[in-house]
């Protein structure tokens, strides 16, 4: 099947395969849409079952990105890499500068940084090979910014769908205590919500139970609690046909990436009357602190400001779906592109 014919393909500006025999590299570079600044977004590595599932993967991946960055109101355009591998067997410090010496060639037009599977330590050896690396040692952990949007998300949610100011006494399933999701956890926690959680790794439900009196559940059951709010901080594709149907929460807001299954995942949350928070509207926090890098210049106060405006825009978003009918994920995606038209229309 060829590129155009993916499903997830949409006019993405140029999509580059790097092979490296040498060091056993395969990759792929998605750029969806440069209009506002240079691409950017992470690179992740992982066992892809196949070629086709890591193309649609960095095809998805990249357009969200494109819509991330005009939501967030950053002067980027979207972009994705992944490496097909696992990085518990096949990372090594070869590879990964084979890999930046790839986006080094685009001379700027992608950046790069972590993902699922790329670690900070990796960054670093990316950027020692390549100028065009964020999420350096200087911005730091971009976790606790990303969970504070989240935070901001699930707020201007409970205000849209319960009409309450307060987190107290409502309570939160939270499906993965990883990097994100134990921040996420410790600002709702701190907001007074009580906390239902499920991880594959024993020891981060332990800590959720010790640290925040969390109450754990198995990971197959995460979804359907009789919960206030449903927040997916895991893997994405988990709002789909088998969950939408068990879902209790009448809110779902979570940091994962690609949440919906397809788009059309959207609409069936919609009709259940589910209010979804966009992902990628409410996990920008990373990529505002993050994005430091790319600038030359960072102020953490600044950087926590505009994490803290991702409640008005997930609001602006509520709102304007409730007066047009339609889902929140559909509104969010028209205004992200409007954005980018805008960005195109100004510069013609
Ligand atoms: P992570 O790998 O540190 O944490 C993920 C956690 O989910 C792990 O503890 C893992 O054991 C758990 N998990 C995996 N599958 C699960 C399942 N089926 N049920 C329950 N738990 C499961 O990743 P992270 O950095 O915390 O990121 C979490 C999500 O947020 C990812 O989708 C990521 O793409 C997205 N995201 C992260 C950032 C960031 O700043 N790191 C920014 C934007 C979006």
């Amino acid at each position: 099947m060829s590129v155009f014919d993916n499903r997830e393909y949409d006019n993405h500006e140029q999509v580059l395969f790097c092979r490296d025999k040498e060091t056993g590299l395969f990759a792929i570079i998605a750029i969806h849409d440069t209009t506002l600044g240079p691409a950017a977004g992470g690179c992740r590595m992982w066992p892809y079952a196949s070629f086709d599932a890591a193309l649609t993967d960095v095809l998805r991946l990249s357009q969200a990105m494109s819509y991330k960055n005009a939501l967030a109101g950053l002067p980027l355009g979207g972009g994705k890499s992944v490496i097909i591998g696992d990085p518990n067997k096949d990372k090594n410090e070869a590879l990964l500068t084979s890999f930046a010496l790839f986006v080094q060639r685009l001379g700027g037009q992608y950046y790069t940084a972590e993902d699922i599977g790329i670690g900070i330590n990796d960054v670093e050896i990316l950027a020692r090979a390549s100028e065009y690396v964020f999420g350096l040692p200087t911005t730091g952990d971009p976790s606790p910014f990303t969970a504070r949007g989240c935070f901001e998300g699930i707020r201007a949610a409970v205000k849209h769908k319960l009409g309450l100011d307060s987190l107290k006494g409502l309570t939160v399933a939270l499906q993965g205590i990883g990097n994100v999701g134990r921040f996420v956890c410790k600002d709702l926690h701190e907001a007074g919500a009580e906390l239902v959680v499920a991880d594959l790794n024993p020891e981060a439900v332990a800590y959720a139970v010790e640290t925040f009196g969390a109450k754990a559940v198995g990971t197959d059951e995460i979804h359907s609690q009789d919960a206030h709010i449903f927040s997916p901080c895991a893997m994405g594709g988990v709002l789909n046909d088998d969950t939408i149907p068990q879902l209790k929460a009448s809110i779902v807001a979570g940091v994962a990436n690609n949440q919906l299954a397809e788009a059309r995942h959207g609409q069936l949350l919609h009709d259940k009357g589910i209010l979804y928070a966009p992902d990628y509207v409410i996990n920008a926090g990373g990529m505002l602190n993050a994005s430091g890098d790319i600038f030359g210049r960072y102020d953490v106060n600044q950087v926590m400001e505009r994490v803290k405006g991702l409640y008005d825009t997930t609001s602006r978003i509520f709102e304007m779906a409730g007066q047009k009918g339609q889902p929140t994920s559909e509104v969010a995606d028209d205004l992200a592109r409007q954005e980018i038209a805008a960005g195109r229309a100004s510069r013609e």
